[in-house]
């Protein structure tokens, strides 16, 4: 039975016992599948997060693709285009069960205006990352990776603690969501900018963001309380930042940290200018995109200019991979690059061993398995110190969002040890269910992004997008049960190319084998990425790990 979803009655929780497919591998993938909606933002029109990013191309491809996970054999894959589903292959009982390619448009006419005249005409949809790939599991997914931004801040300029902190940020959106609760878990008093109230109303209801201050003034007072009693706080603002970032300058108050985290990649789907109302912006998109374009990137120049004054002023500013200097820098900001990106700032060292955001889901919808596993992580990785203060951390501050999930940094071979003992504990009855497996795209292997992963490369090899496309033909050589190629949609057209890979462990054999061989090729290909590259960590866990990894260098 499913779950009620009280924040979207008509997308309820799957969970339970009972099959609606011909196996837990195709039932699994539908249960994630129906869990994006359940914990998107917008999901009557099917958009999960980042403005646009959309799980399916539209109800009857939906309906479509719901029709053949139910019915479809074991050794069936599916297809899917740009969330279409385009028809249904025999291959076998190891194949991956289904295989996608969203928005990917040639390289000369990858751009926004090509890709919105795509998606008018219903040929396209951007998949995000994990929207279309059905692995999005809520504001979670990205909040450890906000919390060890936090802390490699904390440890570079603040001796490893940010209480008494201010930390200056934007946007409580499905991703931006998660960076009140991480602040607050680093410890600092974290002021989050959003020019949507109702945005800021659901990140309280689910317990990301503890209060929203009436006006400036107010919150600030509410920081400035916090930062003097080195009390953890959040504190939402419904506001513009192209406002209230330069006003905060004009005030002459400097933040320890300051970011940004609105969909400044989507000039018309994302950001809000501060000269329009969010009903003018929703006319606009329709009665005139290239307006809102050029009114949304004027916007965007005073809020990175603001961002580069705290930065003089002394504050630690990042990009957070939303393309914000990006923008600004087209619209005449030459030194918006002075900011730097949050992979090659603070976990560009943890990426070259290819440690990045693994995460699970209970496909039960039990809370009970996440509990278990938490113990599990513990238990099996007692000296490995992100993992463990992650867990312990997570269990008392993220509450669960639909099906329960768990996300946790970890790397080559860990991530399949973790796989293979859950799996067991599938097999022993020990969890009430089977128990998905996916990782963010953002991962070391997965993603050829110049603006955000692979910026300034060691080797300058930041364009290359092989890497990603590598890692999903060999992800279905190695048995996954979904692999997904993405490239960017929205502002992020022409930007990217990314691979994702999600596994059911149904405690069986069969699923040892594809845990095993894909997450363990998955990492093997990361740590292999940066070795390449150049980088001395990656090198090392090479050797380390005993991969068999090609240093021509020393042919
Ligand atoms: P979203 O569309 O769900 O939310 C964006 C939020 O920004 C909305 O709540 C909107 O009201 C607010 N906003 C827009 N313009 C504003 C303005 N001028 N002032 C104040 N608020 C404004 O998007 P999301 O999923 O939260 O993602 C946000 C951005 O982060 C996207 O660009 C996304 O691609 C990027 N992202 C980065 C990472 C990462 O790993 N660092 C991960 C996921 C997403």
């Amino acid at each position: 039975m499913p779950k009620p979803n009280s924040r979207h009655p008509n997308f309820p929780i799957p969970s339970g016992p009972v099959l609606r497919a011909k196996g837990w591998r195709q039932e699994g993938l539908l249960r994630l599948l129906e869990n994006v909606l359940s914990v998107g933002e917008d999901p009557d029109n099917l958009v999960v997060y980042a403005a646009l990013g959309k799980a399916a191309r539209n109800w009857a491809a939906h309906r479509q693709i719901v029709a053949a996970l139910t019915t479809m054999d074991e050794d069936q894959t599916l297809l899917i285009q740009s969330g279409k589903p385009i028809g249904l292959f025999k291959t076998h009982a190891q194949a991956p069960l289904v295989i996608m390619a969203n928005c990917n448009i040639v390289g000369q006419w990858a751009k926004a205006e090509v890709f919105y005249e795509l998606e008018k005409k219903g040929l396209i949809a951007w998949g995000g990352l994990t929207a279309g790939a059905w692995q999005y599991i809520g504001s979670q997914g990205v909040i450890q990776g906000t919390y060890e931004i936090f802390m490699r801040i904390a440890e570079k300029r603040f001796g490893g603690d940010l209480r008494g902190r201010f930390i200056l940020t934007a946007g409580l959106g499905g991703m931006g969501g998660s960076q009140p609760l991480a602040g607050r878990m680093a410890g600092a008093a974290i002021l989050v900018v959003d020019i949507d109230p109702e945005r800021a109303r659901r990140r309280k209801d689910i317990g990301y963001l503890e209060e929203i201050a009436p006006d400036l003034d107010t919150a600030l007072a509410m920081i400035d309380a916090a930062v003097k009693e080195k009390r953890p706080l959040s504190v939402g603002l419904v506001g513009n930042a192209a406002d209230v970032y330069p006003e905060i300058v004009r005030r002459g108050i400097v933040p320890d940290i300051v970011t940004d985290q609105t969909s400044a990649h989507d000039l018309v789907y994302g950001y809000v200018p501060r000269t329009r109302t969010l009903a003018e912006v929703h006319d606009l998109r329709i009665a005139n995109p290239a307006l809102l374009m050029a009114e949304s990137t004027a916007s965007i120049v005073e809020h990175v200019n603001a961002m580069l004054a705290f930065q003089r002023a002394g504050a630690e500013v990042f990009d957070n991979g939303n393309l914000i200097r990006t923008q600004a820098k087209k619209g005449g900001v030459e030194h918006a690059f002075d900011i730097p990106i949050f992979t090659e700032a603070y976990l560009r060292p943890l990426f070259a061993r290819a440690i990045g955001p693994f995460r699970w889901m209970a496909l039960s919808g039990e809370p009970d398995d996440i509990r278990r596993i938490d113990d599990l992580v513990l238990e099996m990785f007692p000296g490995n110190n992100i993992v463990t203060n992650w867990i312990g951390l997570a269990r008392q501050y993220v509450p669960f969002e639909g099906l329960p999930a768990r996300i946790a940094w970890l790397g080559h071979g860990e991530r399949t040890q973790l796989a293979l003992a859950v799996n067991a504990l599938v097999k022993s009855g020990e969890l009430s269910g089977p128990v998905a497996f996916s990782r963010d795209h953002l991962d070391a292997g997965a993603m050829a992004h110049p603006n955000i992963m692979t910026e300034n490369m060691k080797d300058g090899s930041d364009a290359i997008a092989d890497w990603p496309l590598l890692d999903a033909m060999l992800l279905t050589a190695s048995m996954a049960d979904l692999v997904a190629i993405h490239s960017g949609g929205g502002g992020y057209a022409g930007y990217m190319t990314s691979a994702g890979v999600t596994l059911v462990a149904d405690g069986t054999e069969a699923a040892d084998a594809r845990l095993s061989h894909a997450l363990t090729n998955d990492t093997g290909l990361g740590v292999m990425r940066y070795a390449d590259a150049g980088y001395d960590e990656a090198r090392d866990e090479a050797r380390q790990k005993g991969l068999a990894w090609f240093d021509l260098s020393k042919a």
